[in-house]
């Protein structure tokens, strides 16, 4: 850098890994869809990580966009061979993320955003703990959490009560997390997720550039004293 031209803009920081959970029918969903939908609208560095799942897809579902949804053999086959970054089994299924969309997504300065249970949250803080920013979505009351499984109305009573039964184990798993998310209302609930993602990507240890960044503008300061 020499004394007297603009300071170069940081070079692009790595992706960050941003982690939502939550007991089924909290609106999770919802709000990970918006948050897509917004950040491919303005063109921002994003990528939504799709699963793996050996689940019966739910008519409104899209493979390929919802999950991948693949046999049982096939999933193991993706485990023993490493190709899963982590993996549950969630209310008698299994899911997964595959490694390398997400490795390459977050080499390219991309930020990830990942709809996982706390088994798979844990699983990612053990080996990139720096890059998750995880967030848990709570809903307002059980009773809310039960109409929204009822609503949604695409699974059979019995399978809503699994899920329901379910909750309390990934509630009990709230304190695990960096922030909590009461979803009261889902835009406000929205808003509180764009605001922590805005904040983590500014996050000082974030910006590799900075000090270089830094130096280049003090360099200019001093050119500026010269003339
Ligand atoms: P659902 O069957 O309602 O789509 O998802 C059930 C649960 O599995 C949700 O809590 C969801 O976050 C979780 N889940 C979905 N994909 C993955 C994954 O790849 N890994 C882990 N650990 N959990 C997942």
């Amino acid at each position: 850098m020499t004394a007297g031209q603009p300071a170069e803009p940081p070079p692009a920081r790595r992706g960050l890994m941003l982690v939502l959970s939550s007991p089924s029918g909290a609106g999770k969903s919802t709000l990970t869809r918006r948050l897509n939908e917004e950040e491919q609208s303005l063109g921002r560095a994003f990528h939504l990580s799709v699963s793996v799942t050996t689940r019966a897809r739910r008519p409104s579902e899209i493979d390929h966009r919802d999950y991948h949804f693949i046999t049982r053999p096939r999933f193991e086959s993706m485990r023993e061979r490493g190709e899963l970054l982590e993996w549950a089994e969630v209310h008698g299924n299994f899911y997964g993320t595959p490694r390398e969309p997400v490795e390459q997504a977050l080499a390219r300065g991309q930020d990830v955003l990942f709809d996982i249970d706390w088994q798979g949250t844990l699983q990612l803080y053990e080996s990139m703990r720096a890059d998750v920013v995880s967030v848990f979505v709570l809903p307002p009351s059980i009773a809310e959490l039960k109409a929204r499984l009822e609503r949604r109305a695409e699974d059979a009573p019995d399978i809503i009560a699994r899920r329901l039964a379910n909750s309390a184990v990934e509630l009990r798993h709230w304190a695990e997390y960096d922030y909590v998310i009461i979803n009261r209302d889902v835009a406000d609930a929205f808003d509180s997720l764009k605001a922590i993602l805005n904040a983590e990507r500014v996050r000082r240890q974030r910006q590799p550039g900075l000090e270089a960044f830094v130096a280049g503008l003090l360099a200019e300061l001093g050119a500026e004293r010269q003339t």
